[in-house]
């Protein structure tokens, strides 16, 4: 997969590693089939599957017997067409860009059309053998998809309708995540109706934590996203995902540092008491976020280290006064997000979600599969 920015140098020159396990993403992919318990599942692939490595992910979640995919991006389209057998169904999120209307049809992309404009220009492509697109409908984001008012229109006659093949009719939920289920409830009764004015194709609806709420979220075909890569999409019930990502970082320097001594820039951490601080070889530019500063931690084995002063560019600073220091030598592997601190609790130590943890994952990291 041609993602640019990810360098994949050598394991010995880079400054971190990222592993992930291709077997916990396809466990996690069968575990979502299994409690959609009917549903087809398909796979959301997007921003190279999280962070992942698409080119890697999608195919193996072939081999498991996932046979739709969606991306965000046109471009993402074109490149996973290109790592996936033929009979795949590939589907493009962001709906029908002006100027690309071609590259759908010439790599067998499905659009999800979300406006009255867009069904109108792919419908003009299309001419008189329609080809498949999908309906997205919005029932309470003001994101994308038809708003009430164009969906209206579109069910008033078949004069759209009737020249379109529709494969879903579908819609996305702004807080299935969310413990409180009042603006959910809202979204079902919205697109219970937009069924009934369009019931042709399938109806697809539920993200990740849509599939583990009930089947009232779900529709024919699920497209689970944060769950394959190991996060808990349901926060208020423990987590029975697996983990798909490890980081570990590199130690450059151990220093003693004394009583009165600044770290980081705008010197905001003072030492109190005489310590040992590590330099390990990541920061913001990899992705390990600046809002980190005050509240993340690392783990040398199972003791944690907490991060001193702020997240640098390329560097960050960690305690490491109570580690054993033939443990924490430089060269040395720290771990970021592994067995003792996932992925959920780097993001909310950092104020954000997995989501973003993931897709931030840095191009400088050395990439390691586990799993085929
Ligand atoms: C990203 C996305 C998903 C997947 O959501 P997760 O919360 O990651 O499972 C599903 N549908 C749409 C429309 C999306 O944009």
């Amino acid at each position: 997969m041609p993602v640019m920015s990810v360098h994949n140098p050598p394991e010995t020159q880079a400054g971190a590693i990222l592993t992930v396990d291709l077997d916990a993403i396809a466990a996690n992919w069968r575990l979502l089939r299994d409690a959609a318990d009917g549903a087809e599942t398909a796979a959301v692939v997007k921003a190279d599957a999280y962070g992942t490595g698409i080119d890697k992910v999608a195919p193996r979640l072939w081999d498991e017997g996932c046979r739709h995919y969606f991306v965000a991006h046109l471009s993402e389209g074109v490149d996973l067409r290109a790592v996936l057998p033929a009979e795949a169904t590939i589907h493009i999120l962001n709906g029908l860009l002006p100027g690309g209307t071609a590259l759908y049809a010439e790599h067998d992309l499905v659009p999800a059309l979300g406006s009255l404009d867009e069904i109108d220009r792919w419908i003009a492509h299309c001419g008189a053998s329609p080809l498949p697109c999908n309906i997205h409908v919005d029932t309470g984001m003001l994101r994308l998809g038809l708003p009430p008012d164009e969906l209206d229109i579109l069910a008033a006659d078949g004069s759209r309708l009737g020249k379109l093949d529709v494969q879903l009719v579908m819609s996305h939920f702004a807080s299935a995540d969310e413990e409180d289920d009042g603006q959910n409830q809202k979204q079902i009764a919205a697109f219970q109706r937009a069924r009934a004015m369009l019931p042709m194709g399938r109806a697809s609806f539920a993200n990740s934590a849509g599939i583990l709420r009930g089947p009232a979220y779900r529709g024919d075909l699920v497209r689970p996203g944060i769950a394959l890569y190991g996060s808990n999409p349901t926060p208020w019930v423990e987590n029975r995902m697996h983990p798909a990502v490890t980081l570990e970082t590199r130690i450059l320097q151990v220093r003693d540092a004394r009583p009165g001594d600044t770290v980081s820039y705008g010197a905001t951490y003072t030492v109190e008491k005489p310590m040992r601080i590590a330099t390990v070889s990541v920061g913001y530019a990899d992705g390990y976020l600046r809002s980190l500063t005050g509240g993340g931690r690392a783990f040398i084995g199972n003791q944690a280290v907490p991060i001193l002063g702020r997240v640098t560019m390329d560097l960050t600073m960690l305690d490491v006064t109570d580690i054993d220091p033939a443990k924490c030598r430089p060269g040395d592997l720290v771990e970021l997000i592994g067995p003792h601190i996932g992925v959920d609790e780097v993001a909310a130590r950092a104020g954000t979600i997995a989501h973003e943890i993931l897709t931030g994952l840095g191009g400088r990291y050395h990439r390691r599969y586990v799993g085929k």
